[in-house]
């Protein structure tokens, strides 16, 4: 171990205060993945439709996570790294563009901030441990996924099946211990399949689609974090917190445009619970 190890072992507190500022610097390129890997998607889908109808596509600006530089959508003003600096970035610009004045959103400090408290609230817990790397990168990856799902409504499978994968992982290396493998992998297994089974339920009596498969596997990487027994909790508390937020949708701005509203961001909010208070106190929440 490195002299900054041993301390962070001994002091929980700088852990926290360590890990919280590297959960800011996440956040940041979270801010990223989620504004890019949707583009990213729909780009590689025109390219293969083109492909099929045998039309040529233009050969487009090469664009994934690293390229090109971060801009201003408005006016295209290059970020400058010190306006790039997590929350402290946004506080100097007063939320606007440097070069056009354009506002940008209050989501992007709060989800690096976020994603900040996150990763302090998992170093404080389990110190200075692979447990607390794992869980790191699994509340990265699910406030990603939330908040694109709630943009677009779409649950990346690059991001979803690697969840899944680490989540297997993690309960095979020990570095979560609260699941064995074998509850791990069912919950995978269970996660999936209980999802897919009321998608055709749904759609077999009402002839529509309530929610995408992207959902299902979503679930599945949860049970891969939580273990099987999670996974009723789990869905109960993402049905109350949905619709609970529906109705609230629908007294205010009523509902999303096409009146869709995404399973996947409930579901992270309930994953979330999980982790910070055990997936077994959601039955409370929900009084069981
Ligand atoms: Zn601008």
């Amino acid at each position: 171990m490195t002299d900054l190890a041993v301390i962070g072992s001994t002091v929980p507190e700088l852990a926290a205060l360590l890990a919280g500022i590297l959960g800011l610097l996440i956040g940041s390129f979270l801010n990223v993945v989620i504004y890019r890997v949707p583009k990213m998607m729909e780009r590689q889908w025109a390219q293969e439709c083109a492909q099929l109808n045998g039309s040529h596509a233009e050969p487009a600006e090469k664009f994934n996570l690293l390229t090109p530089r971060s801009r201003c959508s408005s006016c295209g003003h290059q970020i400058r790294w010190y306006e790039n600096i997590p929350v402290l970035g946004y506080l100097f610009l007063r939320g606007k563009c440097s070069a056009c004045g354009v506002r940008y959103g209050i989501r992007y400090p709060l989800i690096e901030l976020a994603t900040g408290c996150l990763f302090a609230f998992c170093a404080l817990r389990w110190g200075w441990t692979p447990t607390t790397l794992a869980w790191c990168g699994f509340c990265a990856a699910l406030l990603g996924l939330a908040v694109i799902d709630w943009d677009t409504t779409l649950l990346p499978d690059d991001m979803t099946l690697p969840l899944m994968w680490a989540g297997l992982v993690a309960a095979a290396l020990q570095w979560n211990s609260a699941v064995s493998l074998t509850d791990s992998f069912w919950g995978a297994v269970a996660g999936y399949l209980s999802l897919w089974a009321v998608y055709w339920a749904f759609k077999l009596a009402t002839g529509k689609e309530g929610m995408g498969y992207g959902d299902f596997k979503l679930l599945a990487a949860l049970g891969a974090w939580f273990g099987w027994a999670a996974l009723v909790p789990m869905i109960l508390m993402a049905s109350v917190i949905g619709a609970i937020a529906g109705i609230a949708m629908k007294f205010t701005s009523g509902l999303r445009a096409g009146g869709y509203i995404p399973f996947g961001p409930f579901l992270a909010g309930a994953g979330f619970t999980a982790l910070v208070f055990g997936p077994q106190s959601i039955l409370r929440f929900v009084g069981l």
